[in-house]
């Protein structure tokens, strides 16, 4: 598990492409210019971790593209000791990102293989989540609710009520909404039933399925 002078060169180059589309908050710039992306995927295909595409991981899962994970970071707005939920933990990779940016995460799987294997692996370079749960992230996590905000990493065929009543009063929710292809959706928490709602581009993720395997 080495991350060598060539690694930090090649991530250097990846943050001005990740600049160059159009990221612009230096915070998420300076995670990923941190994050060892290669040590996320199987050693044979460390070569593809600072390109910026998606790419698979174990469990018939992805590891989302750089620019999709910044795109999405920068949308959250996380000043650091923001409690934040994601879901679809997969590699870790967003995970790390957020905690990166100084927040408390807690963060849930669906998929048992990755939950195992994410959960040894973060730790052991150094990135603590608060909790990483196995479990349906449908239902979100009402024992810590309410959240700062809330990331789903994989593409919901539709929008789940407990995660908009989840989130703080000035909360962000930041979903991919669609079945084939998925719109990138932000609401904001205006009060107890007002919800400000963007719908900024299209994406393509991994579905988010219904309950746990
Ligand atoms: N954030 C991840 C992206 C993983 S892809 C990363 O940085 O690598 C999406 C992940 O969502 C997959 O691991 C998939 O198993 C998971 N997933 C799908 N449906 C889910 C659900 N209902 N609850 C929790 N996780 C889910």
């Amino acid at each position: 598990m080495k991350d060598t002078f060539k690694h930090k060169g090649m991530r250097q180059q990846l943050v001005d492409v990740l600049a160059t589309k159009g990221i612009k908050d230096k915070a998420v710039l300076n995670a990923i210019g941190k994050i060892p992306r290669h040590l996320f995927m199987d050693s044979g295909f460390i070569d593809h971790a600072y390109v910026d595409k998606a790419f698979p991981i174990a469990a018939d899962q992805t590891i989302s593209q750089p620019y999709t994970v910044a795109f999405q970071s920068e949308l959250l707005q996380i000043q650091p000791g923001h409690k934040v939920l994601e879901i679809g933990t997969g590699s870790g990779y967003q995970c790390a990102v957020l905690i990166e940016l100084g927040a408390k995460v807690y963060s849930i799987e669906r998929q048992q293989e990755l939950f195992k294997k994410t959960s040894k692996f973060l730790p052991k370079i150094g990135y603590r989540a608060k909790k990483l749960i196995f479990g349906d992230g449908y239902k979100g996590l009402e024992e810590e609710a309410p959240f700062d905000s809330i990331i789903v990493t994989a593409g919901a065929p539709f929008v789940p009520k407990p995660l908009l009543s989840q989130i703080k009063v000035g909360g962000r929710l930041v979903i991919p909404v669609g079945d084939d292809v998925q719109t990138m959706t932000l609401f904001i928490r205006k009060g107890a039933k007002a919800f400000e709602k963007h719908e900024l581009g299209e994406f393509r993720f991994v579905p988010l399925l219904q309950d746990k395997n």
